[in-house]
């Protein structure tokens, strides 16, 4: 049976359009339609009445929601965690790991694909995010040191293949030695490579790009930027990342780890399409918990939840987001980006910037029938996956 939107404003890549009817078949975007009676048989009407329609949310960084956070290997923590999000309009996921130690890293990627038998679900799993554990100890922000190591070969091939091939995205600091080798083999197997809690100084990043690293992850957070040897200015991956037009970056929009003044500043001297909000949210995002925690269960590491962001307990930090993709709209509205373009920067952008070749995030013919309404405040109403009403 068709199904058909009427009444809404919907959002394109480029624009908003006010008198346009979307048509709904087999899971699939089957139409843009000129508003109007439209009357097809055996077609359910749904009367939008004048909500924005997008596309659903791509969270290319997220490490949890709804009290789960993806290293707890838990039955539920994919199906908590993911319907959490799905209620502020994520129809698509990156399941992010956390730098752990070799036997909890192991655990989680198979708790991954468990959860891919789990009927449950009913977001899109885009693939398994491993965020380190091969970072920089000088930018391990809110990462526990002890998990973070040197490149190891033989640990990440296994991991590979641990993973039957579900690993889509790999952060890791490119400084360290061994990055050829590692970038060599993510290429290979068409793994995005992300610079992330890196200390590289700016010539290591524009060779980093060479080797196929396409993508910082959250610009600004464990980011090195302009430092001084004896005097000497040295540009860092910040300056990098904005001088390579081709280097696509990811923002954590939650109005607290970066202010509105940068994500002005961001948009302003970066092309819009390689911009990519993220929320890297933690397991208590989605909840009202004051207090909760990052990493594995068996090495947690306490957070408290003041001013919208969740803080280390002495506050020298901040220890992961709370945020859902919805603020993250809010927050790009907030620092003057066009509504149209803030939600490209969270569907079709990131979808590109990963590599990953998914009809998703546009609202289109022949795409997905993933797709959110929500009001002028983006409160989400109404969530539809492969064409079917889940929120
Ligand atoms: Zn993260």
């Amino acid at each position: 049976m068709r199904r058909i939107i009427k009444g809404a404003r919907v959002i394109l890549s480029d624009r908003i359009e006010d008198n346009t009817d979307v048509l709904i078949k087999d899971g699939k975007i089957e139409a843009l339609m000129p508003h109007g009676e439209n009357a097809l048989p055996d077609c359910e009407v749904i009367d939008a009445k004048g909500l924005f329609l997008s596309p659903g949310f791509v969270d290319i960084h997220l490490h949890g929601g709804g009290g789960a956070d993806f290293m707890d290997c838990e039955q539920d923590t994919y199906f908590s965690a993911s319907e959490a999000h799905l209620a502020h309009g994520t129809t698509s996921l990156m399941p992010t790991l956390m730098s752990a130690s070799r036997e909890s890293l192991r655990r989680a990627v198979v708790a991954y694909n468990d959860a891919l038998g789990d009927r449950r679900i009913r977001a899109n799993m885009l693939g398994i995010h491993i965020e380190g554990p091969y970072l920089s100890p000088a930018q391990c922000g809110a990462m526990s040191p002890e998990a973070i190591r040197v490149f190891d070969e033989r640990e990440y091939k296994s991991l590979w293949e641990l993973s039957m091939g579900n690993i889509r995205r790999w952060g890791a600091a490119p400084e360290l030695a061994g990055a050829s080798e590692f970038a060599q083999f993510a290429n290979d197997h068409a793994i995005a490579l992300s610079i992330a809690h890196s200390n590289a100084d700016f010539d290591t990043v524009l060779n980093a790009y060479d080797m196929g690293f396409r993508h910082v992850t959250h610009l600004y957070s464990a980011t090195s930027t302009v430092t001084r040897k004896s005097g000497f200015r040295i540009a860092g991956v910040l300056e990098a990342a904005y001088y390579i037009d081709g280097m696509n970056i990811e923002l954590i929009a939650d109005g607290c780890h970066l202010p509105t003044s940068l994500i002005k500043f961001a948009t302003k001297f970066k092309s819009h399409d390689r911009i990519s909000l993220i929320t890297d949210a933690m397991s208590i995002a989605g909840t009202d918990a004051t207090e909760g925690y990052i990493g594995a269960k068996d090495s947690p590491t306490p957070v408290i939840v003041e001013d919208g962001v969740a803080k280390l307990t002495d506050r020298t930090a901040f220890g992961g987001s709370i945020a859902t993709a919805d603020r993250l709209i809010r927050t790009a509205l907030d620092a003057d980006i066009p509504l149209y373009t803030a939600v490209k920067m969270l569907t079709e952008n990131p979808l590109r910037s990963m590599g990953l070749i998914v009809k998703k995030g546009r609202i289109e013919a022949g795409y997905d029938a993933d797709l959110v309404l929500f009001d002028s405040d983006i409160s989400v109403k109404s969530v539809i996956v492969g064409g079917k009403t889940v929120i």
